[in-house]
Parts: C-alpha cells; structure tokens; sequence
C-alpha cells in the first residue's frame, strides 16, 4: 500500500515515521522547493513526546531541546497564580519538550530520510488537487504533474489545497483580534532554566521559555517568547506569513510588564528578528475523510496556540492514522483515525477560543488589582486546579497517579 502524504511539517513527517514503523510504502510531497528550519519555539506535550520516543527520537530531543519544568502562569504584576508542571517528575511517562520547530521538523526530516529513503520526500511538489476511483487516488500538482497512490493524507497546513477541495467555500479564517509577535534572544537563563511563563491577561499576554539544549549546556538560554495583543483590527488573512517581520512599536504594552526573574522589555528591545503571525483558526469539521483521502494536522484542525497544542496534536494524529491503518488497511482506516481524532481535536479547537488552561490568567486578571494583592487572599488553588484538570482531560495528557 503506497500512502502519499502532502506536507513535510511535523504533522506530516511524524505520520511518515509511524506509518513506516507499521511497514507501509510512504512519500511525502513538500510545496516548497527548499525546506528551511523556519519558525521560533513550539511545545511537545508529554503524550506527544511519548509517540516521539516509540519512533526512538527520545535521545535527539534531550540533545535539542529543554525538558520543561512546568508551566507557570502569572500577573502582569509577576504574582505567580499558578505552577503547573509538565515533567516526569509530577507523574507523566514522558516529558514535555519546548524545543525551536524549525530543529524539531529537521530531526523528524533527517530520520524521514535516514529510514524511508533520500527520495521519501520531495520538494517542489505543492499539491494542487486530486481524483480517485475504486482502487487508487490520482494526486495532481501545480506544475502539471501528477501521481498515483493508494491513500492521500491532506498534512498540508493551515492553507490545505486537499482541505479545500474536500470542504470548498470556507472562506477567510476565523480572526478575533489577536496579533502575535515572536522572537527568540540568547541571553541568562531565568527560574532553573526549565521553567515556561504566560504571564497578562486576554488583552495583553507574554508567553516565554527557554528552547535550546545546547545552549543549556553553555550556560545560556535561547529564550523564545510570543507577545499576544488583542486589537480590533481584523485583516488577519493576508497578514498570515510566518515569515514577515514586525514593527517594534508593541514593545511599549510591556513597559509595566514585572517579573521577578526577568526583564521582558530589555529581552524584547535585544531580540534581533522579530516576527508577526495573527491567530487564527478554523471552525471545526463536520467530516476529514472521503474514501481515500484525509486530513491531519493544522489541515484538518488549526487552533489556537492556547494550551501549547498544535504540534502535538498533529502528532498525535499520525500515531492514531498510522494504528489504524495497521489495523484495517485503506478506507476503513482512515474512517477510524478520524473517528478517533476529530472529536478530540474538535474540542481543543473550540477549548482554545475560550483561552484553554491560559484561563486562570483572566480569573486573576479580575480580581488582582495590583502588586500588594496576595494570590491566595483572591483565588483558591482548587478553583486553578480545575481548569489545568479539565483541560489536561480535553487535550489528552493525563497524569500518571503519583
Ligand atoms: C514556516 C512555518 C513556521 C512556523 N512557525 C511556528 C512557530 O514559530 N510557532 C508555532 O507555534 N507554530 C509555528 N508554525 C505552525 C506549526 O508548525 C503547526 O501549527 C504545527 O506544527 C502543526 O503542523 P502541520 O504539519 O500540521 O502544519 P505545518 O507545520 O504548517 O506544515 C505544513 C507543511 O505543508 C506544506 N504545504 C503547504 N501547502 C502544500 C501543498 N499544497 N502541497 C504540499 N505541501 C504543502 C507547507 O510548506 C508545510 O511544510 C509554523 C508553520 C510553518 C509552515
């Protein structure tokens, strides 16, 4: 059985390992000519990881990446509301990783390579539609070639051309506002160099962690950080491009920004690159797969970047895809996987649009008032624990009992 995924992303590369460990024929055909390892920080979530390490990539993520400590959830003021933490010391198998996406998608296309052949993937080869019969798909591409295949799995992104043709008319992505800016800075650690912060409310937000082990090793700390800002400015469509580098005139949202162990306007004024990316989603499918087709990834579910989940839940998808192909081989299959995913991954999309874990930062955002307020004079730990539970529940990384 020969698969053809459409995108080289981590959604689309991962599905290509499990789908390989499983003993199937896979190729992968990248739209761009030159895969660069573009992008700043993303997170693997402990279950995600877990796929990571049974496709034996446990080693190169401890070499690359930061083993996150916990999540820590704090005021503008730099109260800290709320410690979650992420590691196998707390009670999960495996580890969460912050790691730079552009290092994490060339590991997954160096192993791709390594193990399914130096023409496993090909570039230059965007995927512009499809047909298919009884027996085969029929993929055809923008530059008047064309290929047959047994399955085609739509890993390509959130402008999916097999989305489109699956679902057309969708029309613009949903946008409510927010504006992200991203960069990364080499400089001191800060808290025991495994911690990630959010720090704000809805209107304003910091998110901020270190990504890069070697730089761990030397002492340093490659911190990566995303500035949300909610505008009312809704021309998010055409400004999506992971690559277009921002003005700096949103650094002054920060000047009031105190946190104990770090000056967020000096790390931002001292980052060289900075980019912007609005955020955007979709609303969720009623259906990914026609016969021979499907979706995975931001292809199929592009969320919001709450909760820290879109690598990892297009992660998971190839772990579930590539189960259930094993298991009923063709369109059966993919019936299954999606049975399986869409429901999960339908629920973080939406979880996200009401702020997922990040949550707790609004509850505390109406009640603490200014840097004297005491946390635990405002909020009770149970009430924060509620939210890290339930969403834990939703996402799919469920604590071992400890
Ligand atoms: C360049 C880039 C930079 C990013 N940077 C960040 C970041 O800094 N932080 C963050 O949180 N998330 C970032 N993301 C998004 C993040 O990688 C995804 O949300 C998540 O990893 C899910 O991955 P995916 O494989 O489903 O989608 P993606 O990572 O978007 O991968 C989709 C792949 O499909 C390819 N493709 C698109 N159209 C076609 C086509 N017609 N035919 C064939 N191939 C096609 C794309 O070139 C891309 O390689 C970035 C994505 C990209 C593409």
């Amino acid at each position: 059985m020969k698969i053809i995924i459409a995108g080289a992303g981590i959604g689309g590369l991962a599905a290509a390992l499990c789908l390989h460990e499983k003993g199937f024929e896979v190729q992968i055909f990248e739209a761009v000519n030159t895969l660069q390892p573009l992008g700043v920080g993303i997170n693997v979530m402990p279950h995600a990881s877990g796929v990571l390490f049974g496709v034996g990539l446990g080693d190169a993520l401890d070499e690359m990446a930061i083993r996150t400590r916990a999540i820590e959830y704090r005021t503008r003021f730099g109260h800290l509301i709320q410690s979650d933490p992420r590691c196998v010391e707390a009670g999960f198998e495996y580890p969460q990783y912050s790691i730079h996406r552009g290092e994490l998608q060339f590991l997954l296309l160096d192993t791709v390579r390594t193990r399914l052949g130096e023409d496993a993937v090909i570039t230059g080869k965007a995927v512009a539609g499809f047909t298919q019969d009884d027996d085969r798909v029929h993929v055809s591409f923008a530059d008047g070639s064309s290929c047959d295949g047994d399955l085609l799995i739509g890993a390509d992104g959130f402008r999916s051309k097999v989305r489109e043709q699956l679902h057309p008319g969708e029309g613009p992505a949903h946008y409510e506002g927010t504006m992200m800016w991203r960069g990364a800075n080499v400089q001191a650690p800060f808290a025991d160099g495994r911690t990630m912060f959010i720090a704000g409310d809805h209107d304003v937000k910091f998110v901020c962690y270190p990504i890069s082990g070697r730089a761990a090793r030397k002492g340093e700390a490659l911190i990566n950080w995303v500035a949300e800002i909610r505008h009312d400015n809704p021309r998010a469509a055409e400004e999506a491009d992971w690559t277009r580098e921002a003005e700096r005139d949103f650094i002054s949202e920060y000047f009031g920004f105190r946190m104990p162990d770090i000056d967020i306007p000096t790390l931002l004024k001292n980052t060289q690159k900075i980019t912007q990316y609005p955020m955007i989603d979709r609303d969720p499918l009623p259906w990914w797969t026609k016969e021979r087709v499907t979706l995975l990834g931001d292809a199929a579910h592009p969320m919001y970047p709450m909760g820290a989940n879109g690598a990892s839940q297009a992660i998971l998808d190839g772990r579930a895809l590539a189960d259930a192909l094993a298991e009923r081989p063709g369109p059966q299959g993919l019936l299954a996987y999606e049975a399986l995913r869409r429901p999960i991954t339908t629920n973080v999309v939406l979880n996200n649009r009401k702020s997922g874990p990040e949550r707790v930062l609004d509850i505390a955002a109406a009640r603490v008032k200014g840097p004297e307020d005491r946390i635990e004079d405002l909020i009770s730990a149970a009430e924060l624990e509620e939210v890290a539970a339930s969403y834990r529940q939703i996402a799919g990384f469920v604590k071992k009992a400890v």
